[in-house]
């Protein structure tokens, strides 16, 4: 019979016992975290008007960033934009589609 010491309740991390040098390693391994959340940004332009995604750069006029709205035919300079982060750019575009 041998006891050991009462401090050995302290388990020690599944990362040491299958030798990875950090638990980071030891989760990117396993995939649980992601690469880390990367700080991309996706920009999208929208119709100050009708808040549709439709609009372009009027042609020959982009020197002057003019803007016009396919939906409504809105043009103008005060576009409004939209900065997602990549969950929410993809959730747009998903919806996008599903139109
Ligand atoms: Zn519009």
């Amino acid at each position: 019979m041998f006891k050991m010491a009462k401090k050995s309740r302290v388990q020690t991390p599944a990362w040491i016992l299958e030798g990875y040098d950090s638990r980071e390693e030891y989760e990117k391994a396993k995939g649980k975290i992601s690469n880390k959340k990367s700080g991309k940004t996706f920009k999208i332009r929208r119709c100050p008007d009708c808040n549709s995604d439709e609009v372009r750069v009027v042609v020959g006029e982009e020197s002057k960033g003019l803007w016009e709205c396919s939906k409504c035919n809105w043009r103008g300079k005060n576009i409004k934009e939209e900065e997602l982060n990549e969950e929410e750019f993809l959730r747009y575009l998903d919806k996008k589609e599903g139109n």
